[in-house]
C-alpha cells in the first residue's frame, strides 16, 4: 500500500496495487537490477496510475517476501508515478504573469524537471515582492521586507526562505545540489502558501467585506 499525490485527483491518497508487476532485468555497471512497472488504483478517485521503479530485488521473486519485501516500491527506491500531479492550485487573485509562472512551475514538476520547478518557484516569490513595490537587493532581503510590511506572517516568511534556499542552487548555477521530486513538491506547496497570503486571502477578505456592505445598504 502506497500513499501518493494522485495525478488525476491531485489529492494525497492511498493507492492499491491492481495486478501483476512487470519486471525487466537491467544490467548496468556489473550490478543486476530490475525495472518494475505496476498499476495502482487511487482509493480517492478510482483512477489508475502507473509506477516504475528500479530495484535490486526482483519483485516477482517470491523468496524475498520472507525478508519483508512486499513486491511494491520501497520509499528509498527511485519511483516515477504517472500521471504526475499538475497544478493543484488556482490563483485567480494573483497578477497574471505571476500566476502563469506558478502554473508553469507545476508543469515543470509534472515533467520531472524538478530543478526548473524550484527555480521558477523562487522567481514567483521574488516577483511577488517586486509587484508589492519591494525593490531590495536579493531575494532574502525581499522576503524579509514582505514580512516587515505585514504582507506575510512570520511562519510564511520562514517558508519563503526555504524556497529561496532550494531555488538558489538552480538559479545561481550550483547545479550539483540535488532536487528530489519530494523537495520540488514541498517547495511548490510553500509557493502556494506565499501566493495565498499575499494575494488570495486579502482579495477574499475584500470580497466578503464588500458583500457585507452591500447587504447593509440594501437590507
Ligand atoms: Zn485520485
Amino acid at each position: 500500500m502506497a500513499t501518493i499525490t494522485c495525478g488525476w485527483c491531485n489529492t494525497r491518497c492511498h493507492v492499491t496495487p491492481t495486478g501483476e508487476v512487470a519486471v525487466t532485468e537491467r544490467w548496468g555497471y556489473g550490478d543486476r537490477a530490475y525495472v518494475a512497472d505496476a498499476t495502482y488504483k487511487c482509493d480517492g478517485c478510482g483512477r489508475l496510475s502507473v509506477v516504475s521503479w528500479v530495484t535490486n530485488h526482483s519483485p516477482s521473486d517470491r523468496t524475498w517476501s520472507s525478508y519483508g519485501r512486499t513486491g511494491e516500491p520501497e520509499d528509498y527506491e527511485d519511483q516515477r508515478w504517472y500521471p504526475t500531479p499538475r497544478s493543484q492550485m488556482d490563483f485567480p487573485d494573483v497578477p497574471e504573469e505571476i500566476a502563469s509562472a506558478a502554473e508553469e512551475a507545476w508543469l515543470c514538476r509534472s515533467a520531472g524537471a524538478f530543478r526548473a520547478a524550484v527555480a521558477l518557484a523562487r522567481a514567483v516569490v521574488e516577483s511577488t515582492a517586486k509587484a508589492k513595490g519591494i525593490t531590495g537587493t536579493g531575494i532574502a532581503a525581499k522576503i524579509d521586507q514582505l514580512a516587515a510590511q505585514g504582507l506575510i506572517r512570520a511562519a510564511v516568511s520562514e517558508q519563503a526562505h526555504e524556497i529561496r534556499h532550494l531555488g538558489n542552487g538552480a538559479a545561481h548555477g550550483d547545479l550539483g545540489d540535488p532536487v528530489t521530486a519530494e523537495d520540488s513538491e514541498e517547495v511548490l506547496h510553500l509557493m502556494g502558501e506565499v501566493l495565498n497570503e499575499v494575494w488570495q486571502s486579502p482579495a477574499r477578505a475584500a470580497r466578503l467585506a464588500a458583500a457585507r456592505k452591500a447587504k447593509k445598504s440594501n437590507p
